[in-house]
């Protein structure tokens, strides 16, 4: 399989990678998934209906309301804005539940601080673009076991995914799951099936 690690890359587990979202958290990060350029998130941060969030996810009963928006950098742009902001909704049982939930575009890589698409050039060999330490950081955590996810794209609810998983196998790491789908441009639609199949267990 073309790896997108040395050879001699020992196969690490990384559970924090790997751990879920715990169930009753009052909040976190939701994913939206139809927000995958930044002209669509524009347009959401102008009109917050259209970021497509209508029910809570911790008790699934309330509806969410628009509550504030962060300031939110992604680093390495060359000629576009390197920041913008998410949005975040709260809860209308604010009594019972109160959960706060920001909305992170489906373009944005979670905790990593740049687009996806940056992530893939630079997985892809493009040097440069980000500090050495981060690159080192990132294809350590590419090294380290996907069992976990390839159990759950097992799951998935069409053979695109699934077949992901059979191509990979159980023993793969999370490099070989990236080439199993695709290569480092498939990087966002991964990441976002993963958050889909068990919020909180990440690609990278
Ligand atoms: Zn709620």
């Amino acid at each position: 399989m073309n790896s997108l690690l040395p050879s001699d890359a020992q196969v690490l587990h990384s559970p924090y990678l790997d751990r879920p979202r715990p169930r009753k958290q009052k909040g976190g990060t939701l994913l939206a998934r139809h927000l995958t350029t930044l002209e669509k998130h524009q347009a959401a941060l102008a009109n917050p209906a259209l970021a497509g969030q209508s029910c809570c996810a911790a008790c699934k009963i309330g509806g969410l309301h628009m509550h504030d928006r962060r300031e939110r950098l992604f680093q390495g742009e060359v000629g576009g804005p390197g920041r913008t902001q998410v949005l975040i909704f709260r809860c209308s049982r604010r009594a019972t539940c109160g959960a706060t939930w920001r909305i992170l575009p489906h373009f944005l890589a979670r905790h990593l601080w740049r687009r996806w698409t940056l992530v893939g050039v630079v997985l892809g060999g493009s040097r440069h673009r980000v500090p050495q330490r981060t690159e080192q950081r990132w294809r350590q955590r590419l090294a380290t076991a996907a069992a976990v996810m390839v159990a759950l794209l097992e799951q998935a609810p069409t053979h695109e995914w699934t077949d992901v998983a059979v191509r990979a196998g159980g023993d793969a790491t999370r490099s070989d799951v990236i080439a199993a789908a695709g290569g480092p441009e498939r990087l966002a639609n991964l990441a976002a099936i993963i958050d889909h199949l068990e919020a909180g267990v990440r690609l990278m």
